[in-house]
């Protein structure tokens, strides 16, 4: 009944692709970030995620549109299908639940029962406190499907509190200098999480049009935010904090020559080139993901007899085999029945 085709998973009994990057009939997608989110006639997700997955698709519209890309005929409007968190719905034979994965803001899991007993899909997720979304929940199951963008033992991140002092110590030194602290962060999430972490600090914030786009998508959902201007040209004067998406070749030109410190915003800052490979002052370990710790704790409490693995490292199989636990890793052009 789930499998893999066409490089993208698939539950036949249900007709429902999940996460698929090629436009579907009837997709769940899990959560807003562009590598998991792209149109198709129905979108089955959390009303939340329908609101950000709106604004990001009319928002690449509108950048198409600027650089004259737009398709001579554009997809139509995608229909959302949308479910609350933890209001099952059924769907023939089966019970489907979308519960939080704590990863960006309206971002799910997918829990599906049938006769074959509980499978659940985790999409992108952390455990790890966040001030702006909806924290992980775990749910028992008999297979679970799980990212693993941190399947290695050296990405174990700091504690929370030691990455946020490591966020505001940085934009404090930066400002005493006379530098303005640029922070990299993607639009959706990563960048309202450093924006909650500056503004608890009275650090303030500017940011790009991307981010406040988003911003404004968590603060109609009901965040929080500290204040934020939107980055403006004539206006900018060096003396803020400015987030800006970590793809910004605007960068040098927003900053028009004034003295600034960029910090990337990632997981990644575990490894020791990081800086170097980013091309900044520094990395900072502020990840939306689960590290290596969170992954083996979440397995453990969900008490899967058999757990699939995609988007990560490979090698993460042999570490959990070596823990007695059965995995095996999905390769994307197999066509495997998995449940
Ligand atoms: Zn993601």
């Amino acid at each position: 009944m789930f499998s893999l085709a066409e490089r993208s998973l698939y539950v036949s009994d249900l007709d429902l692709w999940i996460d698929s990057m090629r436009p579907r009939a009837r997709c769940y997608v899990s959560h807003g970030h562009s590598d998991h989110a792209r149109e198709h006639d129905t979108i089955v997700t959390t009303p939340v995620n329908a609101r950000i997955c709106a604004s990001r698709f009319e928002r690449s519209i509108a950048r198409a549109k600027q650089t004259s890309l737009l398709p001579e005929r554009p997809r139509p409007e995608c229909a959302f299908e949308e479910h609350e968190f933890n209001e099952p719905w059924s769907d023939g034979e089966h019970t489907l639940t979308l519960f939080p994965a704590g990863h960006v803001l309206g971002s799910a899991q997918l829990l599906i029962e049938g006769e074959r007993g509980r499978f659940v899909y985790t999409g992108d997720f952390k455990l790890a406190r966040s001030y702006t979304c909806e924290p992980a929940e775990v749910k028992k199951c008999d297979v679970l499907l799980m990212e693993c963008t941190f399947g290695r033992p050296q990405y174990v991140f700091p504690s929370r509190d030691e990455v946020e002092d490591a966020i505001v110590s940085f934009a404090t030194k930066a400002l005493e200098d006379g530098c303005a602290p640029v922070f990299n962060a993607y639009s959706l999430g990563k960048a309202q999480e450093a924006m909650a972490i500056l503004g608890k600090a009275g650090i303030p914030i500017t940011v790009h049009g991307a981010v406040h786009a988003m911003a404004r998508v968590y603060e109609a959902a009901g965040v929080q935010l500290p204040p934020y201007e939107r980055y403006d040209a004539v206006t900018y004067d060096g003396t803020r904090a400015l987030i800006w998406p970590p793809s910004g070749k605007t960068l040098p030109k927003a900053l028009k020559g004034k003295p600034s410190r960029t910090a990337m915003l990632t997981g990644w800052a575990m490894d020791k080139n990081a800086t170097f490979r980013y091309g900044v002052d520094a990395c900072i370990p502020l990840s939306d993901h689960a590290d290596y710790d969170a992954l083996i704790r979440y397995i453990e409490l969900a008490q899967p007899e058999k757990v699939l693995l995609n988007h990560g490292w490979k090698d993460f199989v042999w570490r959990l085999r070596r823990l007695g636990i059965d995995a095996t890793y999905l390769e994307p052009y197999e066509q495997l029945a998995l449940f």
